[in-house]
């Protein structure tokens, strides 16, 4: 049986102004590879693309549909800045590592962009710009902090700040002191994403669909893989499940690497002209600084698309989106007699570094894990690292690719532990709030 929720419980603006998906089979014959993909989201795929280039014999084993899982389901934002920001990913992991990942991370970006151009997937890919707006002074002064190491370090002239008059003409409300602006952060319609990227892919390699892998056991030669009709002999595995890792217990412990969070996203039915005018007028994406973040964009027909911490029980009703509607509402006065025409969530695999995590769990098995809401752009990357991985090349991805990325301790308490943190940081976004 494909896992627990199926595709059409999750209504989301996405799904329904979705390309139809590829038509995919699913695995009814044993076969044999060099490569099983198990996951068929942004990793797993962009990992197929990378290994199918290099020549390298690959499947894509997906329990649901091409882009079920997150990849079908996020705010579409292709955010160019890690969670943590510049000045401090170079206090932390010194500077030179800190160069490494800024190109690394543009690298990624050009190579979706390319990807998309390539495969002439329709998914509305535009480098419209990101803000990261901050809800009060001292973030606000790390914000600075970065616009000035990137200029030192990197000569890099695509971001800079914004003033608060400047913040509510770009974003259309009054909610932030000021803000960071990315210019060559870009937005796609995710869905249409992945299931354009799989259509592509699977031109080259097989992808199937509605074939969750239900365990694997290790065997002279490899791996044996089983899903439910038929089986997969593998010299190698790449684990590309992230938050729904665990959902199929795999003899691994990656689902104790990291901790599944829900983020729920609701979209407003099309706004009229008189109240979109003054939102989002250059069309960027925003994220704010909060620990608990709000993220929101427009729709192509002017939506709003809002986002945040989703409740815990992963619930699909209305009351799980209260918190969600009265914070757009507040963010956005105007928008208090909006309809919401969409909600729906999904879930973020966040580790403890809020870094994804790329490497090899055991001899022949590997992984990326652990986008912590930072997946549009980091997949492409990490696909890229995975397939250099697998091809025998070494990688040097700073924080992404270094070992240590154990369990973590008492892992099985985490929804308690996601309740205490989010009220925590709650706390945190509340008293360094400044009007
Ligand atoms: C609501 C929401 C909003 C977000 N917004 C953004 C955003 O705006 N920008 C951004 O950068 N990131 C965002 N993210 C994060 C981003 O979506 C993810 O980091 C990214 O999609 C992860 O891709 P993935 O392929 O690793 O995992 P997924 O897309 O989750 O794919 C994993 C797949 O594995 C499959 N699977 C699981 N177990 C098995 C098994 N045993 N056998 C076969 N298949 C299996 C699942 O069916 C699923 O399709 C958001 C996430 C959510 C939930």
């Amino acid at each position: 049986m494909p896992i627990r929720e199926r595709y059409s419980a999750v209504p989301s603006f996405w799904a329904a102004t979705a390309n139809p998906h590829p038509d995919l089979p699913l695995l009814d014959r044993d076969i044999e590879t060099d490569v099983a993909i198990v996951g068929g989201g942004f990793t797993g795929l962009t990992t197929a693309h990378y290994l199918a280039r290099s020549g390298v014999d690959c499947v894509v084993l997906e329990a649901n549909d091409a882009g079920w899982g997150a990849s079908g389901r996020n705010g579409g934002m292709a955010v160019l800045r890690y969670k943590c920001g510049w000045a401090a990913l170079a206090r932390d992991y010194g500077a030179d590592t800190a160069r490494l990942m800024f190109g690394a991370l543009h690298d990624a970006i050009d190579s979706l962009q390319a990807t998309i151009t390539e495969y002439g997937i329709d998914c509305d890919f535009s480098r419209c710009g990101h803000i990261t707006a901050a809800h009060g002074v001292k973030p606000l002064a790390a914000l600075e902090n970065d616009v000035r190491w990137l200029e030192r370090e990197m000569g890099y002239e695509g971001a800079s700040i914004l003033t608060r008059s400047q913040t509510r003409r770009l974003t259309g409300t009054d909610e932030y002191v000021g803000a960071f602006l990315e210019r060559r952060s870009g937005a796609l319609h995710p869905l249409n994403y992945a299931r354009g990227l799989a259509a592509a892919v699977a031109t080259r390699v097989p992808v199937f669909v509605s074939s969750p892998v239900e365990g694997y056991r290790r065997e002279a030669s490899g791996f044996v893989l089983h899903t439910p009709r038929a089986r997969v002999l593998a010299r190698r595995i790449v684990v590309a499940t992230n938050a729904y890792t665990g959902v199929f217990p795999l003899p691994n412990d990656l689902a104790r690497r990291i901790v599944p969070v829900p983020s729920n996203i609701v979209a407003t039915a099309p706004l009229p002209q008189s109240v979109v005018q003054d939102i989002l007028p250059e069309g960027q994406i925003v994220t704010d600084s909060r620990r608990v973040n709000l993220y929101f964009r427009l729709s192509p027909d002017r939506r709003m698309v809002f986002g945040s911490r989703g409740h815990l029980s992963g619930s699909n009703e209305p009351w799980a989106f209260s918190h969600i509607e009265a914070a757009m509402r507040r963010v956005f006065p105007t928008l208090r007699d909006a309809t919401i025409d969409y909600r729906w969530n999904g879930r973020v695999g966040f580790s403890l570094d809020y870094f994804p995590h790329v490497g090899s769990a055991e001899p022949g098995v590997y992984y990326a894990i652990g986008y912590s809401g930072r997946g549009v752009v980091l997949t492409h990357m990490a696909g890229k690292l995975l397939a250099a991985m697998l091809r025998g090349e070494a990688v040097d991805a700073g924080p992404l690719t270094q070992e240590p990325f154990k369990p973590i301790a008492l892992h099985a308490l985490y929804p308690l532990g996601i309740r205490l943190y989010t009220a925590y940081y709650r706390l945190l976004d509340a008293r360094e709030r400044t009007r």
